[in-house]
């Protein structure tokens, strides 16, 4: 059965953007429009078609990445012939974000025709790091975008704002670029808001020039528009509005009281995606609420100790790029936890895979003293029985330890801070120090995210086996299948 909500009619506006961003792509060396126009197929084959399509794809970034890239050639992976199905991933060796950060270079194209295009992450943590793509990754991650904004009713043309991070410029030509950037945005109905250069100073301005864009959707990170509804909430501002249809969370996990937060105070729904800049468009949300994975684009697998998570248990997505040739990555940890369990097809009819959802980071759960991995969700209900939403952080060592800083503007006196200690004692258990201080401000990443909950001793995930060192460390190199 296929769903989806009715498109809105081609007008002449609609089709003049749509003519601007295909020449804006083509210029660029992007067939994103074509890509985009394949994707409305494909996302209809059936599962075994997809998988097949996916062996192909695969056994061809094995072969390229083999041939042409230093890292993967010294690695020794198996022979294109040993990939009969996806599932041969397997006997491949996973790629940790350390040893990405650490051989970024070696990774690369060595003699790609073209040039390469730099990027930085702004992950959850301040390691930002360099990674590297190509016009044509870009353009699969922007007909990705398309496809899953597409599923909830919009089109190219769409007032749409963004909030997020935007890179200072570093020099003239960096500069100018902006300056293009935001000339086009004018022409195809796009505004970006960096997300850094808001400052509670700033709010009221923030929502003027929201209410004067009129956006029909907003693409944001979730704590940076919810400190932005919070604080224009104790200010007054109008913000509400009746042209904001959707909104499209992006970045960070969602948790429960941003997103009614978000929903009660805007008036608007809710959708969230998931992607990472050094690996692209993973997973957006169709209009049945299910989690699809970009099949064409990418390979999913969930693991624990290096096997597939059983049903039930918490495991690590790990990605791999099929569609990334300047900076191949096979078996990638993107340190993101979800509760592995057995899904079958979508009411939406997309033949495209669906994976569970998002529950954090793997540096957003805690561990108990019985090691139990305890999901940020229930941490956030546990201190919230006594704390205010969004008004405390807290941080476990390595060791296992917590301090948990609390904001006390007038709000949460001693007795609350006590109880807040002993919550969280009962939810690590004895041999863990829970300790609480007081503090006016809670800290945010250089990336404008802010993070509640920070594990040092959760971080280095679940994909890896247990008796492999650190995260830091790649895998020895796995036999051949044969
Ligand atoms: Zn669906």
């Amino acid at each position: 059965m296929r769903q989806g909500h009715s498109l809105p009619p081609l007008t002449g506006r609609r089709i003049a953007v749509r003519a601007l961003i295909g020449l804006h792509e083509a210029l660029l060396g992007r067939r994103t429009l074509s890509l985009a126009r394949q994707l409305e197929q494909t996302q209809w084959l059936p599962e075994r078609a997809l998988r097949a399509m996916q062996l192909e794809k695969l056994r061809a970034l094995i072969s390229h990445a083999s041939t042409h890239c230093p890292y993967y050639r010294a690695l020794s992976l198996p022979m294109v012939d040993c990939f009969r199905t996806v599932n041969d991933l397997l006997h491949v060796p996973l790629l940790t974000r350390a040893e990405l950060r650490r051989n970024a270079a070696e990774m690369r194209w060595a003699r790609m025709p073209g040039r390469f295009l730099t990027d930085h992450t702004h992950g959850t943590s301040d390691e930002s790091f360099a990674f590297y793509c190509d016009r044509s990754r870009q353009a699969w991650d922007k007909a990705l975008r398309l496809r899953g904004h597409r599923w909830h009713g919009f089109e190219p043309g769409d007032r749409e704002l963004h909030l997020w991070p935007i890179d200072p410029p570093r020099n003239r030509s960096a500069r100018l670029r902006q300056w293009l950037r935001h000339r086009r945005d004018a022409l195809v109905a796009e505004m970006q808001i960096d997300s850094l250069q808001v400052t509670k100073e700033d709010v009221r301005e923030f929502w003027r020039r929201w209410a004067e864009f009129a956006p029909t959707r907003v693409t944001a990170y979730p704590s940076a528009l919810a400190e932005m509804i919070l604080e224009g909430h104790r200010l007054g501002c109008q913000m509400a509005s009746t042209s904001v249809r959707r909104i499209f969370l992006t970045g960070e996990v969602t948790f429960d009281w941003q997103r009614r937060l978000i929903e009660d105070l805007l008036q608007a729904e809710v959708t969230e995606s998931y992607g990472l800049q050094e690996a692209g468009a993973i997973a957006f949300c169709c209009e049945a609420g299910s989690w699809h994975t970009s099949d064409e684009a990418f390979v999913v697998e969930i693991l624990r100790d290096g096997h597939p998570a059983a049903s039930g248990e918490w495991g690590e997505l790990v990605v791999t790029c099929l569609e990334s040739r300047a900076m191949p990555l096979v078996r990638y940890c993107t340190g993101d936890i979800v509760r592995a369990q057995h899904l079958g097809g979508c009411d939406c009819g997309r033949g495209l895979a669906r994976i569970p959802p998002i529950v954090g980071r793997s540096s957003d759960f805690l561990e108990s003293a019985d090691g139990r991995w305890i999901p940020p969700a229930e941490v956030v209900a546990t201190l919230g029985a006594v704390l205010d939403d969004g008004a405390w952080q807290l941080r476990q060592t390595d060791e296992g330890d917590v301090t948990l800083d609390v904001i006390a503007d007038g709000r949460h006196h001693r007795v609350a801070r006590e109880q807040a200690r002993l919550l969280l004692q009962r939810l690590l258990g004895r041999g863990m120090a829970c300790t609480v201080r007081p503090v006016s401000a809670l800290r945010r990443t250089s990336f404008g995210k802010r993070r509640y909950i920070e594990s040092l001793r959760t971080r280095r995930g679940l994909a890896l086996p247990r008796e492999i060192d650190d995260g830091s460390e790649r895998c020895p190199t796995a036999r051949n299948p044969t």
